[in-house]
């Protein structure tokens, strides 16, 4: 083998993994058919769940330190989830990717986990005991499991013929990078003839002026995508929407984007994982896309780790599709009916109209605020795991209790599980799994608990002790 795990597709997703094999103690290689890093700003939303990702690696504070990336609130179809603010003790961030891909890259090469770039992958086989890649040119490496994170077109997808069913674009809105003078917008604009303009802050550019993402659609806006986006277009959407009030001082990149929704119908494929966009595409609504994607790394992760460490027990890493299909499914679900309710194909439908008023106006309600916001920042992920009918922690991420004792982002660190062991009654049990899983005992007031390496809580407190937890996500006693 020339690596445990070969890692195709240095986007967020790619570097995300990356970074959790380093951690995992797993040697990995990362490659990307790029010569250079892409330079498009493209995802610009971080919700909750991806900053506490970071955070239990000790990533977020030094990628927060790399600019200026307000903190905002998150949106459901163009609604503001105003009733949310101050909920999470990581708000939803205006970070945008290309800023995570710098910031990852860099993290990782000053670790000796340098992208090989260049390396675009054409052809792979694989056999019982491995993986075979051939990329452009006619080179080879050979690997224990290969990772597709090569974005939505591709190449190991097509490769395995995997099934990706779904709905082919059937419209399109315009993505743009501007730089806009006159008065401060509202971030979302929804005219009663169809018209809607999302404005989001985009950090500064080099000579530290704010840039805004700013995305439109409405009726007669969705144009074939390979028609270019002009200033003039952009021009006019703003004109229809805030009349003089705003300028369009300069158009960096414009795209048009479809509203294609599809999932790939099984993310493993013998020693082949499918994570981030080769998994899943969608439009991107609500700063989801590559969220999923550094979620589906953090899940996958720590369980190669634990197969190449040899200690996985049987089933861990179909636990992979298992877990994350159905969030990928419910992504696509919840952009779909945040596209109707945005009536982003601009059909004008008078029933599009009258649901979206109707749902306007029952976010009103905070629950109805907070059940969207549980499922946009991720922080309501539950996971269906053995335990999770009888306590309600189990499945979870592990809750921060903000400030006290048990700070799940510094224990976390490792890359390994955690054994929160208030009472100090575990110390003989957790010893058999003390090279997988730390036991902590400084957290008096809490209660006993265990911690998947990805965060999620998977045992809490009942009186049977932690054993068959350890034993089902730990594997065998050493
Ligand atoms: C305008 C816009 C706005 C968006 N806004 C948001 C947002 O606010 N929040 C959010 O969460 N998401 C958003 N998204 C979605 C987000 O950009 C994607 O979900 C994200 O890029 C997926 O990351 P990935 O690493 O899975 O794939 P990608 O970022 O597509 O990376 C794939 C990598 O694989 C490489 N590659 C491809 N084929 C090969 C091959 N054969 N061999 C080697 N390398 C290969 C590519 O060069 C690329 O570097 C937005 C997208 C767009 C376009």
């Amino acid at each position: 083998m020339d690596t445990d795990v070969l890692i195709v597709g240095a986007g967020p997703t790619g570097m995300t993994l990356a970074n959790e094999l380093l951690v995992a103690g797993v040697s990995a290689v990362l490659v990307d058919k790029l010569a250079r890093r892409s330079e498009l700003s493209k995802a610009g939303g971080v919700q909750s769940r991806t900053q506490e990702a970071f955070d239990q690696r000790g990533l977020l504070e030094p990628l927060l330190a790399t600019g200026d990336y307000p903190a905002g609130t998150a949106h459901f179809a163009g609604i503001t989830l105003t009733l949310t603010r101050g909920r999470h003790r990581l708000p939803w961030r205006s970070i945008p990717q290309v800023a995570i891909e710098g910031f990852l890259e860099a993290h990782l090469a000053a670790r000796g986990s340098r992208v090989r770039r260049d390396h675009e992958l054409t052809d792979l086989a694989q056999d019982a005991d491995g993986v075979t890649a051939t990329f452009a040119g006619g080179a080879r490496i050979r690997c224990r499991y290969l990772v597709a994170a090569d974005g939505g077109h591709s190449t190991v997808r097509s490769l395995l013929r995997a099934a990706f069913p779904g709905r082919p674009g059937t419209a399109t809105t315009v993505a743009a990078d501007v730089r806009l003078g006159g008065d401060e917008l509202p971030t979302h604009t929804w005219s009663p003839d169809g018209h809607w303009v999302h404005v989001f802050p985009l950090g500064t550019d080099p000579q530290g002026r704010p840039l805004r993402r700013l995305a439109m659609g409405g009726p007669g806006r969705s144009l074939p995508r390979d028609v270019p986006v002009t200033a003039d277009e952009i021009r006019d959407g703003l004109r229809g929407a805030f009349g003089s009030r705003v300028e369009l001082l300069e158009l960096r990149y414009a795209r048009r984007i479809t509203n294609a929704a599809r999932q790939v119908a099984q993310y493993r494929h013998g020693r082949v994982f499918l994570a981030g966009d080769a998994a899943h595409v969608h439009l991107p609504i609500g700063a989801q896309g590559m969220n999923t994607g550094i979620q589906d790394a953090l899940n996958l992760g720590w369980k190669l780790g634990a197969a190449v460490h040899g200690w996985a027990p049987e089933g861990l890493l179909d636990t992979y599709h298992a877990e994350r299909h159905p969030v990928g499914a419910g992504v696509l679900r919840n952009v779909q009916a945040q596209s109707l309710l945005m009536d982003s194909e601009g059909t004008r439908a008078p029933d599009v109209t009258a649901a979206r008023e109707l749902f306007a106006g029952m976010t009103h309600l905070r629950d109805v605020q907070y059940h969207l916001d549980d499922m946009l920042s991720g922080m309501g992920l539950r996971y269906a795991m053995p335990g999770a009918e009888d306590e309600p922690l189990v499945g979870l991420p592990a809750p921060d209790p903000g400030g006290g004792p048990v700070r799940w982002h510094e224990l976390l660190r490792s890359g390994r599980g955690v054994l929160l062991d208030p009472d100090d009654g575990f110390a003989k049990v957790a010893d058999l799994w003390s090279d997988r899983v730390d036991r902590v005992c400084r957290a008096e007031g809490t209660r006993p608990m265990l911690v998947r390496p990805d965060g999620y809580v998977c045992w809490a407190g009942s009186p049977d002790g932690p054993e068959a937890a350890l034993g089902h996500w730990f594997g065998a006693p050493k």
